[in-house]
């Protein structure tokens, strides 16, 4: 059995919807004390009453917001042992058309955020002793392409950048950091995007879309003890989507 991760300090940045809302309420599930954020108070503050946790408006974008997350989680729970590092925006823009107002702003929350995040809760989580950081990044950018983002895909290989030197640099504080890579996962923001998941059903072996728990799980599992050795890792979470060679190999 897992050691169990109870009373811990977990911070979630986009907890209050789609994959950040699944790995607080694992972890929340697990006995974990969560604070999640986001910049609607209204959906946080709905979110951490459905599943257990606190909230704390914010805006990973921002140094000063990522800060402020910090030190809530200091005078609420005491410190951070595990940090998800989630909020990412994917808007579509193809490269031919895409303003520089895109890329900021893709860059600035999905990769500038992850920095910053990482950096405001860095004191906190070298004080734990057993620090966990977990990254969300995706399949797109870092393994595979997907018209429309080009900016998104290199915020999402930026991450893993990031991760490998972050993971070296920590390992002496204890802290581990790694990256959860998941495939197309049912969330509020993927049907916002109003695709066809027909479409995207027929590339995944597994033949459905993953599930936000199934995101959350894998989280879960970087963040116990037993998985204190494995750093500047990977795992990819896609039912299979990745590996067919052509499209009629998908089963
Ligand atoms: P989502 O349903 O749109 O949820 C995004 C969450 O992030 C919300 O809680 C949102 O809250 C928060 N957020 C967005 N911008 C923020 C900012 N600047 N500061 C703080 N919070 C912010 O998206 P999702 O599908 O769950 O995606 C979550 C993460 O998974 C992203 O990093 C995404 O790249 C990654 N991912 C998703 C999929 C997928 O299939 N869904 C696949 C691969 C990777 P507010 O809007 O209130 O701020």
């Amino acid at each position: 059995m897992f050691t169990s991760i109870a009373g811990r300090s977990v911070v979630v940045t986009g907890g209050s919807r789609g994959i950040g809302k699944g790995i607080a309420s694992v972890f929340a599930k697990a006995g974990a004390r969560v604070l999640i954020s986001g910049r609607d108070e209204g959906a946080a503050k709905a979110t951490a009453e459905e599943i257990g946790a606190s909230y704390v408006v914010a805006d990973v974008a921002r140094k000063a917001d990522c800060e402020r997350v910090a030190a809530t989680a200091n005078e609420r729970h005491g410190g951070i042992d595990v940090l998800c590092a989630n909020a990412g925006i994917f808007p579509d823009a193809r490269l031919a058309d895409m303003t520089e107002e895109d890329i900021d702003l893709v860059l600035g929350t999905n990769l500038k955020g992850t920095i910053l995040t990482v950096q405001a809760c860095l004191p906190l989580l070298a004080s734990s002793g057993r620090g966990r950081v977990i990254l969300t990044s995706s399949i797109t950018g870092p393994i595979t392409g997907y018209p429309g983002w080009t900016h998104y895909g290199a915020s999402k290989a930026g991450q893993l950048g990031f991760m490998r030197t972050a993971a070296i640099e920590l390992a002496a504080s204890g802290i581990t950091v790694n990256a959860i890579l998941p495939g197309n996962i049912v969330t509020e923001g993927m049907e916002s995007l109003g695709e066809d998941y027909a479409g995207m059903i027929a590339a995944i072996p597994m033949r459905r879309l993953g599930t936000v728990d199934e995101i959350g799980y894998a989280a879960l599992f970087l963040a116990t003890d037993e998985a204190g050795y494995i750093t500047g890792q990977t795992i990819v979470v896609d039912g299979g989507q990745v590996l067919p060679e052509s499209p009629d190999l998908a089963g």
